[in-house]
């Protein structure tokens, strides 16, 4: 086991820290403020080569490791989570799904400029009847000739009104519940398809985050991805890859409570002494901290195992619903060491807050994974083997596991 950071690793972590905190930490406050969305924040993250940065060369990408997609999202979110959530939904949900599930030809049409940052996927399960219970879904894709006809209305999606290509979930077989669901590329330029983002959301005011309509859009057999009814397989794979981004992105948001909370310590004097000094304050500084190190600890054990090749639903699982929930109480506990300081904009604590409990709902609910990790202990669920395998890295070699 080697914990330490490559020297690759090391040099993007350098990379993003520098234009998180130059190019994002400097506007955010204004931003989130405005509920503005920069979409050049994705061509600066593209002009980084970070919006492929797992994605094999052959496929437009850098062919780093899947950990240093974690240090990405990591270092992102120390920025804010509206950058991070961008990142987790085109390379973690979209572009890694492609890479997955993808036919040659759609890898080369959409996940290589995908992965180059030259166009933007986002994902779209969730409906406005259907979020944890995924079966429940009522979007419909009828085959008709050489195309589908695809309806429907998916909501809360990350990226709507910016993404080019939208992976669209849809029941081919309404008899058939979660084995009746398939998954399209739907291109935001196909006659039908439109967006409209949802205003007033707690936290992530800086992200884009709405509806997706499908009316009478017609799809290509070509678009097509994985066999009839394997929407549901693909769904959960493509959340094994989304969720290790998002519990990647709590440990940033974690280490900024952390960061923002120390500084605060130091400054803050109460009773003659830095509140810093003051052992109940010390107590929320050392969860954090120790609950930064388990977080990040969790989060490079599921991305080793994805270099290694193998399933890591389970591992994956573990990681977010552990970060993310840590996440929270680290925001809530920054906000806390901030006294009334803390509850206004001032100080980036509240919007830490606020950004926290987006993560604790979206992929997979803190009760989802509760509920996970008692049947995986209990022996109620066992993952078996897919058909497609996300690639073991280094790529285009036999894995080292
Ligand atoms: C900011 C944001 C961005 C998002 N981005 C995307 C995106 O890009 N693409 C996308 O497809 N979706 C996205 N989502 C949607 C998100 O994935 C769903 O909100 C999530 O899956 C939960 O579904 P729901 O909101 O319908 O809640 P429900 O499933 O209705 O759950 C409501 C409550 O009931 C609980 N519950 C449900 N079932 C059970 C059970 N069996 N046992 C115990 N408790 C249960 C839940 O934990 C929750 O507390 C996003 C959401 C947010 C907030």
């Amino acid at each position: 086991m080697n914990f330490e950071l490559t020297e690759e690793q090391r040099s993007v972590q350098k990379v993003v820290r520098k234009f998180v905190d130059k190019e994002i930490i400097p506007y955010i406050r204004e931003w989130d403020k405005n509920g503005e969305f920069q979409p050049s924040i994705l061509k600066r993250l593209a002009d980084l080569q970070l919006m492929g940065v797992c994605i094999p060369e052959e496929y437009g990408g850098v062919g780093m490791d899947y950990n240093t997609l974690a240090i990405v999202c990591d270092e992102l979110e120390r920025g804010d989570t509206a950058y991070r959530t961008a990142v987790s939904v085109h390379t973690g949900l979209n572009s890694m799904t492609l890479l997955q599930w993808g036919t040659e030809e759609q890898k080369q049409k959409y996940l290589v400029p995908q992965a180059q940052g030259r166009k933007i996927g986002a994902f779209g399960l969730t409906e406005p009847n259907a979020g944890s219970d995924v079966a429940a879904m009522n979007s419909t894709a009828v085959r008709n000739g050489d195309h589908y006809i695809l309806n429907g209305a998916k909501t809360w999606i990350s990226l709507c009104d910016i993404a080019d290509h939208f992976l669209i979930f849809a029941k081919t077989d309404s008899s058939m519940g979660h084995q009746g669901i398939t998954p399209f590329i739907v291109e935001r330029t196909f006659e039908g398809v439109e967006t409209k983002a949802i205003k007033g959301k707690l936290g992530i005011r800086a992200g884009n985050t709405g509806e997706v309509i499908l009316n009478d859009v017609k799809v290509p057999i070509s678009n097509r991805l994985g066999e009839e009814g394997e929407g549901f397989k693909i769904a959960m794979s493509a959340l094994d890859n989304g969720r290790f981004t998002v519990a990647a992105g709590a440990c940033g948001l974690i280490n900024a409570s952390l960061e923002a909370s120390l500084k605060y310590c130091h400054e803050r004097k109460t009773f003659g002494k830095e509140i810093g000094k003051h052992q109940l304050v010390q107590q929320m500084i050392a969860k954090m901290s120790s609950n930064l190190e388990i977080s990040r600890l969790l989060v490079y054990k599921a991305g080793w195992l994805k270099n290694g090749g193998e399933r890591n639903t389970r591992e994956t699982s573990l990681a977010k619903w552990f970060a993310c929930d840590a996440a929270f109480d680290a925001a809530n506990d920054a906000v806390q060491i901030h006294g009334a300081y803390g509850y206004s904009d001032e100080y980036p604590v509240e919007r830490y807050l606020r950004n926290s409990k987006a993560p604790v709902i979206y992929e997979g609910t803190r009760e989802i994974h509760t509920i996970m990790q008692g049947e995986y202990a209990l022996g109620y669920r066992n993952d078996k083997p897919l058909r497609q395998k996300l690639p073991a890295w280094p790529f285009g070699e036999v894995s080292v596991h």
